[in-house]
C-alpha cells in the first residue's frame, strides 16, 4: 500500500471540488483533503471542514477565515489571494488540484510549481494566459501538470505509452454546446437562463456560457496547445453531440486512439489523482448498444465566432490569447448580470481581438498586467 496522498483543492465547493471530494470520500485510504479553498458557500465549506478536516481552509474574505477559526481551531485558516498562494505552496500537499475559476487560478497554479507540487489542472485560464509561462517553469521543476479537461484528459490518456511515437493530430470533440444547429438570429434571443442549460454536463456558470458560446472549446485549443506542445494546425475540433468520446488521437499511421465514457468528471479528476494508476470506480458503465449511436458534424465556424478567435489568437501568440482570455471573462460577466446579450459576447471579443496589437507577455508581472489592462478597457467599451 503507497503512502495517502495529501490533496490540496482550491475551489473545494464547486463542481469539480465537490466531485473530488466525493472521490477522497471513497477511498479515505488513498487520499486525504489537505486544503479547502471556497470564495462564497460558506454553508457547505463549513460541513467540508468537519467531514475533511483538511490542514488550510482559504476563505476569499478575511472576516469569514477569522469567523471560522475561531469554531475549528485545529484548522489553519488564510484568505484572499494570498491566502489561495499559501495554500498552494503549502509542503504538505501531494498534489493540489486547481478547480478556481477564470484568471484568479493563474498565481496559485505557479505557485504550486514553484513549490515543486504537482497540479491537476481543472483551471483552464491558468493555461490560456500564462501556458508558456507554466509549461515551461513546470518543466524546469519536474512538476507534472495533470489534465482535468476531460477533453485533455482523453489525449492524455490515448496518449499513454507512445513517447517514442510522434502523433499526427489531436481532435477535440465538442459537443456543441445548447445551440448547436441554431442561426444567428435565434441566438440574438437567447436568454440567460437558456444559456446555462447545458445538454450533457453539469458545470459552474462561467464555463456553462462558454460552452454555450463555443469559446471554451476555443480555451481548449489553446490549453492543448500548450499541454502537448501542439502547433495549431495539428489541432481540430469535431462537434460530437452525445459527449461519449471524450477526444482522440491520430498517430502517423492513421491509427486513432480515443478515450469513451459517459460524461462524469470524476473519471478525469480520478485518473488525474491516481495518475499512472486507475481507481476502480462504482459508476455505471458505458452501454454503446444502448446509446446506438454516435454522430459527428464540423462546428459552425460563422454562426460561433469563437472558435477561430482562440485560433487566431494562437497564431498571434504573445499577449494575444492572454488578452481574449480576459476580455471573454468581462464579456461572460456582463452577460449574466444580463448587462449585454449573447451574442455581444462574440461581437464585442471579434472587435477586441482585430485592435489588439499583439503585445509581449511572458511575465508572470507581464500577464497580469495585460489582464488587467483588457478587463479594465472591455469594461470601459460596454457602457453600462
Ligand atoms: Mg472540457
Amino acid at each position: 500500500m503507497t503512502a495517502i496522498k495529501r490533496i490540496g483543492i482550491l475551489g473545494s465547493t464547486g463542481s469539480i471540488g465537490t466531485q473530488a471530494l466525493d472521490i477522497i470520500r471513497k477511498n479515505p485510504d488513498r487520499y486525504r483533503a489537505n486544503v479547502l479553498s471556497c470564495a462564497r458557500n460558506l454553508s457547505l465549506l463549513e460541513e467540508q471542514i468537519r467531514e475533511f478536516e483538511p490542514e488550510l481552509v482559504v476563505t476569499k474574505e478575511e472576516k469569514d477565515a477569522m469567523g471560522l477559526s475561531r469554531r475549528y481551531p485545529k484548522t489553519d485558516f488564510a484568505f484572499g489571494e494570498e491566502g489561495l498562494k499559501e495554500a498552494a505552496a503549502l509542503g504538505s500537499n501531494d498534489l493540489v488540484l486547481n478547480s478556481l475559476v477564470g484568471m484568479q487560478g493563474l498565481v496559485p497554479t505557479c505557485a504550486a510549481i514553484d513549490a515543486g507540487t504537482d497540479v491537476a489542472l481543472a483551471n483552464k485560464e491558468t493555461l490560456v494566459a500564462g501556458g508558456d509561462l507554466v509549461m515551461s517553469t513546470a518543466a524546469e521543476k519536474g512538476v507534472k501538470i495533470l489534465p482535468v479537461d476531460s477533453e485533455h484528459s482523453a489525449v492524455f490518456q490515448s496518449l499513454q505509452g507512445n513517447d517514442m511515437n510522434p502523433y499526427r493530430k489531436i481532435i477535440l470533440t465538442a459537443s456543441g454546446g445548447p445551440f448547436r444547429g441554431w442561426t444567428r438570429k435565434q441566438l440574438e434571443q437567447v436568454r440567460v437562463a437558456d444559456a446555462l442549460k447545458h445538454p450533457n454536463w453539469s458545470m459552474g456558470n462561467k464555463i456553462t456560457i462558454d460552452s454555450a458560446t463555443l469559446m471554451n472549446k476555443g480555451l481548449e485549443v489553446i490549453e492543448a496547445h500548450h499541454l502537448f506542445d501542439a502547433p495549431p494546425e495539428k489541432i481540430d475540433v469535431v462537434v460530437h453531440p452525445q459527449s461519449i468520446i471524450h477526444s482522440m488521437v491520430e498517430y502517423e499511421d492513421r491509427a486513432v486512439m480515443a478515450q469513451l465514457g459517459l460524461p462524469d468528471m470524476r473519471v478525469p479528476i480520478a485518473y488525474a489523482f491516481a495518475y499512472p494508476e486507475r481507481v476502480p470506480m462504482e459508476e455505471e458503465s458505458l452501454d454503446l448498444a444502448k446509446l446506438g449511436q454516435l454522430t459527428f458534424e464540423e462546428p459552425d465556424r460563422e454562426v460561433f465566432r469563437t472558435l477561430d478567435l482562440a485560433y487566431g489568437a494562437l497564431k498571434t501568440g504573445g499577449g494575444a490569447c492572454c488578452t481574449l482570455n480576459a476580455a471573454n471573462e468581462v464579456l461572460v460577466g456582463l452577460f449574466l448580470q444580463e448587462k449585454i446579450g449573447f451574442t455581444d459576447i462574440q461581437d464585442r471579443l471579434v472587435d477586441w481581438m482585430m485592435n489588439f496589437s499583439p503585445v509581449k507577455a511572458d511575465t508572470l508581472e507581464d500577464i497580469l498586467a495585460l489582464d488587467r489592462e483588457t478587463r479594465a478597457r472591455v469594461l470601459e467599451t460596454v457602457k453600462v
